[in-house]
């Protein structure tokens, strides 16, 4: 059956784009037919981790009315479908978020897994990617505005009744001010399924444009997220 995970986490820049491009590919390489759309319609950033940049159809053209699902959809690596949501200002400034329930509903059919890239906050793009997905992961930072923020997607991931499968810690350096797993796991009230450490090859990959976990697949946040992808689809 196919599933669809948002990745969202209150707070800009945790990782959310980075984590849901490398872990999509990561679940390819594990065998699974998985796409990723990007939901960030106005700050639009995935297409460039994936390597795909200006695309000439986008999500954003969808939204408008201006072209169908099908024509926004590019194969990108090891397979994975990418859906871009396209820079242009002006073509974001038409996109309706109201279309998007449908257009994740299409895409979920031809995949086993969906990732959804969440903006930061909790607008209307958010809120349909959650409400329509079967699952949730929040990606937070070991510090407490991070945690803060994501206590609110988590609250409204329970109001609008869709499971929470974890939090993934992002950017962890083991320094002495950083909030542990185990606090985080307490204020959070829901498990940390993964922790990704601070690596400067996320950097360098995206210069490249080209995933972490294909560039730099021996890198200490690549491994991070290849076992995390293993863990969600049940590899052994
Ligand atoms: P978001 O989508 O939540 O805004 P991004 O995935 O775009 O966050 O990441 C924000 C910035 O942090 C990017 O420059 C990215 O390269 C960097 N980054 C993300 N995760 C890591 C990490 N584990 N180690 C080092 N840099 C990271
Ligand atoms: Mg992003």
């Amino acid at each position: 059956m196919a599933i669809a995970i948002a990745i969202a986490s209150g707070k800009g820049g945790t990782g959310k784009t980075t984590i849901a491009a490398n872990l999509a590919v990561a679940m390819a390489k594990f065998g699974k037919k998985v796409a990723v759309l990007d939901a960030d319609i106005a700050m639009a950033n995935l297409e460039l981790i994936m390597g795909l940049e200006g695309k000439p159809i986008t999500l954003n053209d969808v939204l408008a009315g201006k072209a169908h699902i099908k024509d926004a959809i590019y194969e990108g690596p090891e397979g994975v479908l990418v859906i871009p949501a396209g820079i242009s200002l002006e073509k974001f400034r038409r996109a309706n978020p109201e279309k998007l329930e449908e257009v994740l509903k299409t895409i979920h059919d031809l995949v086993d897994i969906l990732i959804i890239d969440c903006p930061a906050g909790i607008g209307k793009e958010t809120l349909i990617a959650i409400s329509s997905a079967d699952g949730l992961i929040v990606v937070v930072n070991p510090e407490i505005s991070s945690i803060s923020d994501a206590l609110k997607i988590i609250a409204i991931t329970r109001r609008l009744g869709t499971d929470i499968i974890g939090a993934i810690v992002n950017r962890v350096s083991n320094e002495s001010t950083e909030l542990s797993v185990k606090a985080i796991e307490t204020i959070l009230e829901v498990p940390v399924i993964g922790v990704v450490p601070e690596d400067p090859h996320v950097r360098k990959a995206a210069a490249f444009g080209t995933p972490l976990v294909i560039l730099y697949p021996d890198s200490p946040a690549a491994q991070a997220i290849m076992e995390i992808a293993a863990k969600l689809i049940g590899v052994k």
